[in-house]
Parts: C-alpha cells; structure tokens; sequence
C-alpha cells in the first residue's frame, strides 16, 4: 500500500515536470498573436492612435496627487462605464476596479496601473507635444499605463475577443507614497489571485522579484554649545564626518545587486553653534535581506565607534522598511516565462530583472507571482520635465494586451 502510494507520488511528480518543460511557452504566444481576433485587436491600436493620444493627454491633465486622486479615478471611472465589463467599483480605499470576466476555467489575471503622481496638490498640468513626445509631470509615471489599459480594454471589445480566465483591471491609490492602494487590494484578494502584473516604468523589460529598501536616520547627540565654548567636546558633526567617511568604504555587493546612499544631513541651526543633534540618512538596497541585515550591523558598528570616540552617543531612527520581495524559483513561474515570450513575440530583447519597487513587490511579499512592467519609454519620472516618446506607445500596448489575452488565455 505504502510503495503503491510513494510510486504513484513519483509518477505524478514525473507528470507534473514533464508537463512543465514540454510546454512551449513561445509557440503558445505566437499561436495566440496568429489568432484572427487578436490580429483585429491590434488593428484597432493602429487605427485608433490619435484618439489613444488625445485621451492620454486629457488623463494626464486631471492632476491626481497621491492622496487626492478621486478626480481622476471618476473620470476614468466614465470611461469604463462605456465598454463591456463585468463590474466597475470602487473599494474601500479608492481603488477603481473593473472586471472583464472569462468564460471560465483560466486564471484570474490582475493588471494594475496607478492612480497618483507625486506632484503637489493645486499644481496646473498642461501637456505639450514636441519632437514626437509629449511633455507633462506624471504623463509617463504612471498615466501611460492608465492609458494602455484602457487601450486594451477597448480592443478586447472591438475584436469580440473572450478569455478563459477574469481579466482584473486595478487602478490603485498612493503608490507613490506608501503603497496604501495595493495593500488593502492584495489583503482583500488574496487566494482570487493567480497572476499580478503591475504596470509601473518599464518598456523593453520586466522585474520578477522586488528589491528590499530600508531608509534611517541616524543621530549624535553631544553637548552642544558655543563656537567658543571649550573643545573637546566638539560639534556632533565631528563623528557624523568621520562615520559617512568610514561608511562609504564598505564592500557593498554588486552581485546580488545592491545600493548605499548617505542623501541627506543636518546639525545645528546657526553657525556659530556646536551641533548638539548631527544626523544623516541612509537608504540600503539589495535583492537579499541578509546583505541590507551586515551592512546595518556594520554600520552600526562604525557609529557606536566613532560616538564613543567623541564622547557622544547614536539615535537611530527607522524612516520605513521594505524587505526584498522574492519568491523562490519565480524566474521560472509560469507568468515569467510567458512574460518573456510575449515581449519576444513583439520584437523585444527583454531585460528581466529583480530589482522592481513599485506595486509588485506588496503582490510577491503576499506570495502571489507577479511582475512589473509597462507600455512605453519616458523620461524624467518625478520631475516636472517628465516626458515620453510617443510612437513606441504603440508597440507597448500591443505587448500589454498580448500578455493579457496570454496570460488569462484565448477562448
Ligand atoms: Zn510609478
């Protein structure tokens, strides 16, 4: 009985690895990108440029700083009324959800897009088109990928087409600030969702797994005083130098990768003060929590040192955290292997990274398989220069809709 059941484990097991390296995820694309309807679909993205442009300026110019995106959100909200959805609602935070569902028996795929920008409330957003861009602050992060979804949704209705699985179409809130959108969604969802693509930056590649960020402030705390008053102890800022000095000779690993930056710093207020409160900042990345874990310890290290060595003592301050979002053998999934198959089909020679810090990696920590990705080259993101290309727009919300139809499979 025993050897029967550990005999039909292993042939099952021997099922389940076949079936995963015989099934060809290329071939299965290009059948997908072959289908009549989805030919359709793509001519109505060619025929239809100008109005995608037009729309796409008009939702960047409904400013939505994080926070305060209702206005978009209800203005984005009258456009999907129009088109052949399942439902369209809010939640309770402000997310806009639309859903198109499948015929049955396919995965339950999310796209999300965000809602907010990082520009202050009141500031008036005017788009310009030159040299083949158009030029607006927030008109690529992320009103570009407002805009594919969009895009997509109305060629899906165009060209009648209907997929096995439900197509969930998120437009969350305050991405850019502390991922409040994304949390509450993921937390309501959890265990609906199979496959989480969050469209943020990206043109030519994807990410698979989130870099962890962790930012502090640390402090020296001394006596303080008087230019004039006696030395030692000197100003705060005497350990503050020698620590950002000794900090930044740290081996820090560029495989796996990883980031070490000293931003910002402060001490006293006036001059002819000896700083009695001398503190910087430090925002440590890497794709392993065991790296940011000794370079904390390390650095630590270091300021515990040089405090005592100047009579002083630390302060740390933890401004916020986000570990290393990754799923074990995820480069693997299913979803990155059709991600990958899906750019090629279109032309694309995709980077495919695990570096993402956006949306993605709140999906990846709640364990759910997700990427991120996005639909068109810009520049300049979180500034008021910000611009994209506006050809390459295109292409990228063929791919888009590609891994839609892909992913949630052709019926
Ligand atoms: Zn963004």
């Amino acid at each position: 009985m025993q050897l029967m059941r550990a005999f039909v484990l292993i042939l099952s097991a021997a099922v389940s690895v076949l079936a995963q390296t015989t099934s060809n995820h290329p071939e299965q694309v290009r059948q997908i990108q072959n289908a009549p309807k989805v030919k359709a679909a793509f001519d109505y993205i060619d025929r239809y440029k100008q109005d995608i442009l037009a729309e796409w300026i008009q939702i960047t110019e409904v400013h939505a700083p994080s926070g305060h995106e209702q206005q978009r959100a209800n203005y984005i909200e009258g456009l999907l009324r129009k088109y052949k959805l399942d439902s369209v609602r809010y939640d309770g935070v402000g997310n806009l959800i639309a859903v198109r569902k499948g015929t049955g028996g396919g995965p339950a795929v999310v796209f999300d897009a965000h809602l907010d920008t990082v520009f202050q409330p009141g500031l008036k957003i005017k788009a310009t088109v030159r040299g083949g861009r158009v030029h607006a602050p927030g008109v690529g992060d992320d009103t570009r990928n407002i805009e594919a979804l969009l895009a997509t949704m109305r060629a899906l209705d165009e060209a009648n087409i209907q997929t096995k699985g439900d197509l969930i179409f998120v437009f969350t809130v305050e991405e850019e600030t502390n991922f409040k959108g994304v949390k509450h969604f993921v937390q309501e969802n959890k265990g609906k969702i199979d496959h989480y693509i969050a469209l943020d930056g990206g043109y030519e590649g994807f990410t698979y797994a989130g870099i962890g960020i962790n930012w502090y402030r640390h402090h020296f705390i001394g006596p303080g005083g008087h230019t004039r008053s006696r030395t030692p102890p000197y100003s705060a800022s005497l350990p503050l130098a020698r620590s950002i000095s000794r900090i930044y000779e740290l081996k820090v690993p560029t495989a796996p990768p990883s980031n070490l930056n000293i931003g910002m710093l402060g001490g006293s207020e006036v001059v002819n003060a000896k700083a009695s409160d001398a503190w910087f900042t430090v925002d440590l990345r890497s794709t392993r929590n065991e790296i940011i874990a000794s370079l904390e310890k390390q650095i630590a290290a270091i300021l515990d040192e040089e405090a005592k060595r100047a009579g002083m003592r630390v302060k740390k301050e933890l401004i916020s955290t986000s570990p290393a979002a990754v799923i074990p053998g995820h480069r693997d999934s299913q979803l990155v292997k059709i991600a990958e198959a899906v750019h090629r089909a279109l032309g694309f020679d995709p980077p495919i990274t695990n570096t993402g810090s956006n949306n993605s990696s709140v999906a990846l920590l709640a364990g759910i398989s997700s990427i991120s990705t996005g639909a068109g080259p810009c520049a300049d993101a979180h500034a008021l220069t910000e611009n994209c290309e506006i050809e390459p727009l295109y292409r990228g919300i063929k791919k888009i809709l590609l891994l839609e139809i892909a992913l949630a499979g052709l019926e």
